[in-house]
């Protein structure tokens, strides 16, 4: 037994788009043990789909579309799903006296064209949609040999689909969920070390044909192990996950920052407001980048106080400090840290300083660097970013880097305290 999904839209095969939905379907449908063998993604053309819905229905036991609902000419789901049938579209009044109401709710009047939303292939049913005007469409489509592959075609704006998928289409396959083997799967996260190195300090945990399977992803210096089990039960899994956790943390010690979504600035506000400290930041080279990812969380906002952007130069001369050139930059960025603290009033100032170039090798091109700086109630931490190719990558890094430096403070702190 296995699964399909087929996103429709024109946005997604020409890449303005991704289709995120197979992405979320997938996971769903593994957490419930169910497999999914292929993800096809179409454009708004009757004859692809209905060709793409063929195949599907074919090799596939469960099918999930989603896209190309809706009531503008390129909406073509009903339309490919009848042809598939050999059937006509009929008017389902329920579902038209439903669209009707969620309009005049919202004080308008319904146009013309969205009664084809209430419009279905004769033999399907209707499945509810309490966050837009288009119901989804079920159907159970015999196949000679085969049990029938169950079909569910739901809207494609995701805020849309999900609630529908698990409200309406999950329950229909329960009797299919757990027949095969459940697959739940978590994230550690790390900073501070190189890919390799992570590989190396994980020993056999990463070693392939493991259960549970244990996989190394970086991106801009962010490490992320990606643990995925399988097994009989959720139960099963969860141990089986926890066990894999308990081991990773105990390799790579303070390298671990967090678990699934968690970011470091999301480590450092929930440390900051256990521990009622404030923190300010001022930052060159990162243009903002640590002021935005400490201010986007919602909750502890009172522990970030703000912060400056601007060239290493301009803070100086914001905060009336004499910017020395000549002067180490390792030492510029400490002196500011420090400064600002005894300025602000802050328990704790992060500094991310300019772009450094560097030549270390006269022969070799020029090494940008940049260098980042904590001040607390003791000697200022300091740190050295090396880049590599990509600018932008070296913004993310230092950034990062700037905010783990603060986390190992601060969860060396909240160990001693405990
Ligand atoms: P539709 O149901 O085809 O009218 O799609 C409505 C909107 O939902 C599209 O404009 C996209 O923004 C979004 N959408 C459609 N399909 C997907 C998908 N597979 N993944 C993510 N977003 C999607
Ligand atoms: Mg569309």
């Amino acid at each position: 037994m296995q699964a399909e999904t087929i996103a429709i839209g024109t946005e997604l095969t020409t890449g303005a788009k991704l289709d995120t939905n197979s992405q979320w379907l997938s996971l769903e449908l593994a957490a419930v043990g169910i497999p999914v063998w292929y993800h096809t993604t179409v454009a708004d053309t009757l004859e692809a789909n209905l060709l793409v819905f063929r195949q599907a229905v074919e090799r596939a036991d469960i099918v999930l579309i989603t896209g190309g609902l809706g009531p503008t000419l390129d909406d073509l789901t009903r339309e490919a799903l009848a042809a598939l049938l050999g059937v006509e579209l009929v008017l389902d009044e329920a579902s038209l006296q439903i669209i009707k109401e969620m309009f005049s709710r919202r004080n308008r009047t319904m146009p013309e064209r969205n009664s084809i939303q209430a419009m279905f292939p004769a033999g399907t049913e209707p499945i509810a949609n309490p966050r837009g005007t288009a119901p989804g469409i079920w159907v159970e489509i015999p196949r000679p040999g085969k049990t029938p592959c169950r079909l569910a075609a739901m809207p494609g704006v995701p805020s849309e689909m999900k609630p529908m998928f698990r409200d309406s289409v999950l329950p229909r396959l329960s009797d299919l969920c757990g027949s095969g083997k459940v697959i739940r799967s978590s994230r550690v996260n790390c900073f501070g070390l190189g890919e390799s190195h992570a590989d190396e300090l994980l020993g056999d945990l990463t070693a392939r044909g493991r259960d549970p399977e244990v996989g190394i992803t970086v991106h801009e210096g962010t490490i992320t192990l990606r643990i995925e089990a399988q097994g009989d039960s959720v139960e099963e899994c969860d141990f089986k996950i926890r066990q894999a956790r308990a081991t990773a943390r105990e390799r790579l010690g303070h390298y671990v920052y967090g678990d699934n979504d968690e970011e470091l600035h999301d480590v450092v506000l929930r440390h900051l407001s256990q521990q009622e400290a404030t923190l300010m930041t001022a930052e060159s080279s990162t243009g903002g980048l640590l002021a935005m990812s400490l201010s986007s969380v919602e909750g502890p906002g009172a522990c970030y106080r703000g912060g400056w952007v601007g060239t290493e130069l301009q803070l100086a001369g914001q905060l009336g400090l004499r910017f020395v050139p000549n002067l180490e930059p390792v030492s510029r960025v400490s002196n500011l840290a420090q400064h600002i603290r005894q300025q602000s009033n802050s328990d704790y100032v992060l500094v991310v300083g300019d772009v450094v170039m560097t030549t270390t090798d006269p022969s070799g091109p020029p090494i940008p660097k940049v260098y980042v700086a904590l001040a607390g109630a003791g000697a200022p931490v300091t740190a050295e970013i090396q880049g590599l190719s990509d600018p932008t990558i070296l913004k993310s890094r230092s950034a990062k880097t700037a905010l783990d430096l603060l986390r190992q403070h601060l969860a060396t702190l909240a160990v001693q305290s405990e």
